[in-house]
């Protein structure tokens, strides 16, 4: 920041899969494993198992893994690495688009949800560290999540990133864009004119407590669903029709409309930078296998690796070039 190689505006995202120091060839069905003492004696199992009994569960809670390493359990059993399918970490960076100077770095299991999850570690604690809070943040679809957004605009912060939409249909139904949402009265307005409603309950329990899976209910009448037209194209298995709008969408129209900016397509040419990032990290400094295990492992590894790619840059620019010859 003193030799003034941050721009403090733009910032940029992305994860990229390191193999974990995991044989893919010893691995265990599910995450069943009867540990032995030996094994409980290691640092990574040690580690992961104190990690089962925090706050924050080492591995994706939604889905039981498929596969374990006993060797490295927090390492996550992906098909996103350099093998068909083998144990990884993710490496999560949060760059200064301006030279490419990484601002924070993150281990994770190679789970997009932890990916996620991680954005919001760094820019929190880049803001703690260095007073840094970008005005925009560039990244791709993974983190275009309802959650990742509203976090984003509530924040403060522009997110450059792709709408992560599924309330596209491919089937020749309507979608949910094809329903317009009248802010003054909290409702959709459909194809036909009708209007979709939550319902009273429903709508006073959203406002004192948002839903868990983070999603609003809309409903048409039965009644007008009934005697519509357009019914067979658009709820011909459903007596009525049913909109979900996420608590979020306001931040995802919000993001939406940036997505039509010059702005937003500066930033998906610069942030590409990042991945110049990723690629000098395995190729020039050959991190493509972990040496350390468990998630402590590969923080300090990463760590380590960013600080390099950042010292390198600083002594690129402190550089002064040798005099040019003064011919006669
Ligand atoms: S089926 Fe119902 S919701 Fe759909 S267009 Fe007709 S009235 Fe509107």
């Amino acid at each position: 920041m003193g030799e003034g190689l941050i721009g403090g505006e733009g910032f940029a995202v992305d994860a990229s899969v390191i193999e974990a120091d995991a044989s893919r060839f010893a691995r265990v069905e599910g995450d069943e494993i009867d540990w032995t003492e030996k094994q409980r004696a290691s640092r990574p199992v040690r580690e992961y198992l104190a990690a089962l009994d925090g706050e924050v569960s080492p591995t994706n809670p939604d889905r039981k893994p498929k596969a374990m390493s006993p060797t490295d359990p927090a390492a996550a059993w992906t098909t996103r690495g350099r093998h068909k399918v083998m144990f990884g970490y993710s490496l999560n960076y949060l760059i200064d688009m301006e030279k490419a100077i990484i601002v924070d770095v993150e281990a994770t299991p190679t789970r997009i949800t932890k990916e996620v999850d991680a954005t919001e570690t760094m820019i929190t604690r880049t803001q703690e560290r260095f007073q840094l809070k970008p005005d925009y943040i560039a990244g791709d679809v993974a983190y275009g999540t309802a959650e990742m957004l509203g976090w984003l605009v509530g924040h403060g912060i522009d997110p450059h990133i792709p709408v992560w939409d599924k309330g596209k249909r491919d089937d020749g139904t309507f979608s949910r864009e094809d329903f317009r949402y009248d802010r003054q009265e909290d409702r959709y307005i459909c194809p036909n004119g009708k209007e979709l409603k939550q319902s009273r309950l429903a709508g006073r329990i959203a406002k004192a407590k948002p839903p868990k899976d983070g999603l609003l209910r809309y409903r048409a009448s039965k009644g007008d669903c009934d005697r519509c037209d357009l019914k067979m194209r658009c709820c011909p298995k459903e007596g009525a029709r049913k909109v979900l709008r996420s608590v979020h969408e306001e931040a995802r129209d919000h993001t939406r409309a940036l997505m039509e900016s010059e702005a937003y397509g500066q930033s998906r040419v610069r942030r590409k930078k990042i991945e110049t990032l990723f690629g000098e990290a395995k190729r020039n400094l050959a991190l493509t296998r972990l040496r350390l295990r468990g998630l402590a492992g590969a923080k300090d590894e990463f760590l380590l690796t960013a600080t390099v790619q950042n010292l390198k840059r600083l002594a690129k620019h402190s550089t002064i070039p040798p005099p040019r010859p003064i011919c006669a």
